[in-house]
């Protein structure tokens, strides 16, 4: 039998070595670089059982894809054995994401009988650091960043043992031969130690109490944390961290604490305490005991679990939640390395919580939202990457797609796996551009692919299109933005057909060298045509624009009402009215004012318009607020046109505006809004499908991380009739693009010359 699936390094040897023996078979089960292969012998009966059984009992981590058996002459032995890795080529077996701790080691660490007692480096084959300690393959311990710990004669005795937990566990450690964990305090620090003694974790509980900041070694960067219930120690942070708004993730001892601090639905619990230990955003609860700083006007908050037994000691003798954000300074990636650690959290942390096993490869958290009982991911990183996805469609030859550049990723295609890298940060800075580049070479490395052909957006201006630029040798494919969104979100779902797309977001480079980002576009994986759009509107500023959404506002009323904008009777035009002139004629001269469709400014205006924010500290700021603002017990919808192949969201703002002036509150008017954004969407899918007679919907774009027009969404299209794809494995937002490049070029190389006559691409261009 061939295993193949993510069956390496994750306890699946011992579990066929069990069952086989347990069953009276012979035989051997052996790791190969395409999966595992088992060759056993025995009655019929038992065969069929052990077939069975290697699915319906597989260890926790263990994935299966495909099981193939043959029949071969029978070799007559009496044993059945667990025989070495045999030698490498290249590797298809998928390498584990990182695991939570699980249930025995956390019991293992409180028991003060065990020889594991307070260690902070206990794990299994069944938890434990993975994708970031390898540095190469086969899944070994010489692979990982654990080589340089020597196993002493009791652990190895249990790494040897197929019937113990840590049977070929490749991280396994005692306090006697594993890694150490220290406390180092900054110069700068002026606190003391508050009698913590010389146990780290005790020590670093004492300063935390005390209001100190302490930087803690994770499993794939470093932390920073702080009492999150203490304001002045969340407020010292912020200043510290030069994080002024953005919201601060939670790490709460227990579910029972997480209960405490959020509203969690018994979907959200499960995920927050499945072993991949998401940040789970929902919604805070009003008595939460925490700090108001940790996620200022934000009625959501980011929680999650401990995963590693060091947080797990420290988060038990602190005994309340922490804020754990990631230890950088705004923007740039998380810091992983102890040197750079060092040298970049040296000013902000008072202490660090560090150890002598080194992280190769850096990786964030995770965030999740649950949507209709489901994971709905935000950030794809730690207990996720490098998970593969199985797609419907091959890949003939190795694909990269590079990404785009905000929360950017990149994947690479091979064979029939799309295997999309963690979370890489912003591409504008060298450390997140080195942070992909080096992130690249180490998965190409292990998986063994050289791409032979490179996905890239068609922005001129990223990075990463820059990068594909300088490549030689390589067939260079351009794929247009939200068409590369669409095809992340039907590779999502494993579908691979022609849809109705539904792509919303920010701004993106458009086909047509204008900006894109609210488009319904009729496409499959190799080719789209864009059916309807967002009535384009001038950005006056450009950049600018999209940082001070009220500039937006202004320029949406005054397309709606002309001069009588300057007398709407609101508080929106009584406190930014002065401020009109230059912009709106910046914007009626065309200077500076490029034209954009884009879903992200037109949900600006009205966060604008409702006062829920008028300048953004970062990127979909303003839309957060207006769903978060929105009442969702309000059922009526605002009207607009649908014609002409334009959707008119001046008209949307227009009676926004009216409702407002007349009286009706923000909450309702916001939520009104979201549900106009909703109708006019059903209402171009049923002229879409009326010319093309496609009637499943894809929804893909950074705005659809707005649950509330999720939400809104899915029930008027499955109203009429629609089947509607949601994205479920990969982010909506930006970090899914390079998979949709993937697909897409792999798309095109395989009907390479008939992708542009395709004969849909014509007729239904006129059907509006
Ligand atoms: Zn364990
Ligand atoms: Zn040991």
């Amino acid at each position: 039998m061939q295993v193949t699936g993510t069956v390496q390094g994750v306890g699946f040897r011992p579990h066929v070595y069990r069952l086989a023996t347990g069953l009276g078979l012979s035989g051997f089960v052996v790791n190969e670089p395409a999966g595992v292969t088992i060759e056993v012998e025995g009655p019929p009966e038992a065969l069929a059982a052990l077939r069975r059984r290697l699915s319906a009992e597989a260890p926790r981590l263990a994935h299966i894809e495909n099981i193939t058996d043959r029949t071969i002459p029978v070799a007559g032995g009496e044993a059945f054995e667990i025989l070495h890795s045999l030698a490498t080529g290249p590797a298809s077996v998928p390498i584990s994401p990182d695991v939570a701790t699980c249930e025995s080691c956390s019991a293992e660490i409180n028991d003060p009988a065990e020889r594991r007692y307070r260690y902070p480096f206990t794990n299994c084959t069944d938890c434990g650091p993975r994708f970031t300690i390898i540095t190469g393959i086969p899944y070994d311990r010489p692979n990982t960043t654990m080589r340089a710990f020597e196993m002493c004669a009791e652990c190895r005795a249990e790494y040897d043992d197929p019937a113990d937990r840590r049977f070929h566990a490749q991280p396994v450690a005692c306090p006697r031969c594993g890694p150490e964990l220290s406390l180092v305090r900054t110069a700068e620090s002026g606190r003391s130690s508050g009698g913590g003694g010389i146990d780290p974790i005790s020590s670093a509980a004492a300063l935390l109490d005390q209001g100190g900041i302490v930087a803690l070694k994770g499993l794939g960067g470093y932390h920073l944390l702080c009492d999150a219930t203490d304001e002045a120690a969340v407020a010292e942070l912020r200043r510290r961290k030069a994080r002024e708004e953005k919201p601060l993730a939670v790490m709460a001892p227990s579910l029972e604490w997480a209960a405490r601090l959020v509203d969690l639905s018994s979907d959200e619990a499960k995920v927050m305490g499945s072993w991949r230990r998401p940040i789970v955003l929902a919604r805070r609860r009003p008595d939460a005991p925490i700090a108001a700083g940790v996620a200022p006007g934000n009625r959501y908050l980011g929680v999650m679990l401990c995963y590693t037994p060091l947080q797990q000691l420290l988060l038990e003798d602190f005994g309340r939640p922490l804020v754990a954000t990631s230890g950088n300074l705004t923007d740039e990636p998380i810091a992983y390395r102890d040197e750079d650690a060092r040298e970049r959290l040296g000013g902000i942390t008072d202490a660090f919580v560090t150890h002598n096993r080194a992280i190769h490869t850096r990786c964030d958290d995770s965030v999740v939202r649950v949507f209709r009982g489901a994971e709905y991911p935000i950030r794809r990183a730690r207990g996720y990457a490098p998970e593969p996805l199985l797609l419907s469609a091959r890949f003939e030859r190795p694909v990269l797609g590079v990404g785009a550049e905000l929360k950017h990723t990149f994947c690479l295609g091979f064979e029939s796996r799309a295997v999309l890298s963690h979370h890489i940060g912003d591409l504008e800075s060298y450390e997140a551009m080195t942070s992909f580049l080096e992130g690249l070479e180490h998965f190409e490395r292990i998986y063994g692919v050289t791409p032979e052909i490179v996905a890239h957006d068609l922005h001129p201006d990223y990075l990463s299109t820059k990068w594909v630029e300088g490549l030689e040798g390589v067939e260079r494919i351009g794929v247009q933005h939200h068409h590369a969104h669409i095809a992340s979100c039907l590779a999502d779902n494993g579908r691979d057909e022609r849809v109705i797309g539904m792509a919303l977001d920010g701004t993106g480079y458009g086909a047509d060298g204008t900006l894109w980002g609210f488009e319904v576009l009729a496409a499959d994986t190799s080719g789209f045509e864009r059916l309807w759009k967002l009535r384009p509107m001038p950005l006056p500023g450009g950049a600018k624009a999209i940082r001070e959404p009220w500039r937006l506002g202004a320029v949406y009323l005054e397309a709606a009402f002309g001069d009588h904008a300057f007398s709407l009777d609101l508080d929106f035009v009584r406190t930014t009215g002065g401020d009109w002139g230059p912009i709106l004629q910046m914007a009626q001269r065309g200077i500076n004012s490029p034209l954009a469709s884009s879903a992200g400014r037109l949900f600006d205006a009205a966060a604008a318009l409702c006062g829920a924010r008028l300048r953004s500290a970062y990127e979909g700021q303003a839309a957060q607020e207006l769903e978060q603002l929105a009442d969702p017990s309000v059922t009526d919808a605002y009207d607009c046109s649908v014609a002409e192949g334009e959707i008119d969201g001046v008209e949307l703002i227009a009676a926004a505006a009216l409702d407002l002036a007349a009286g009706r509150h923000r909450s309702q008017v916001a939520a009104a809004f979201h549900n106009g954004v909703a109708r006019a969407l059903g209402r171009s899918a049923e002229l879409a499908r009326a010319a093309t007679g496609l009637s499943t919907v894809a929804l893909s774009g950074g705005t659809w991380q707005n649950l509330l027009l999720l939400e809104r969404s899915t029930v008027a299209l499955e109203g009429l009739g629609f089947e509607v794809l949601r994205h479920r494995r990969v982010p909506c937002n930006d970090g899914g693009i390079s998979l949709g490049q993937a697909v897409v070029a792999a798309a095109r190389a395989r009907s390479q010359g008939s992708a542009k006559v395709r004969p849909w691409l014509t007729t239904s261009a006129k059907a509006r």
